[in-house]
């Protein structure tokens, strides 16, 4: 069995810029709310994600500010995470679980 192995790090904005004044560019800039992760994957479909960020970053500076999770998460109402990165570990395990259950009936019929 071959696993490709990767890992990585997304941004996914998660609204519309919002004009703020950036403290870096001392200027009225636009700011976007994002959300930031690390990842790691095996294959394509098991993985999973940790260093979960939601932040408000100057679209020029990368200055910004971090938001607060459990309330940007309320008023998204989702995890913009992908299903396979958020639940893949516990897949994964349940697969392998399984799979090591029907191995061990094949070889112990009965
Ligand atoms: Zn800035």
């Amino acid at each position: 069995m071959m696993l490709l192995i990767g890992q990585g790090e997304r941004i996914v904005p998660i609204g519309p810029p919002e004009p703020r004044h950036c403290p870096g560019c001392e200027t009225v800039t636009d700011f976007q709310p994002r959300l930031r992760y690390k990842y790691g994957s095996l294959d394509l479909l098991f993985g999973f994600s940790y260093g979960k960020r939601y932040e408000l970053a100057c679209t020029r500076c990368e200055h910004g500010w971090i938001l607060d999770t459990r309330l940007t998460e309320r008023e998204l109402g989702k995890v913009p995470i992908p299903f396979h990165l958020r639940f893949g570990l516990p897949v994964m395990l349940a697969v392998l679980a399984f799979l090591g259950a029907a191995a061990y009936a094949v070889r112990h019929p009965g």
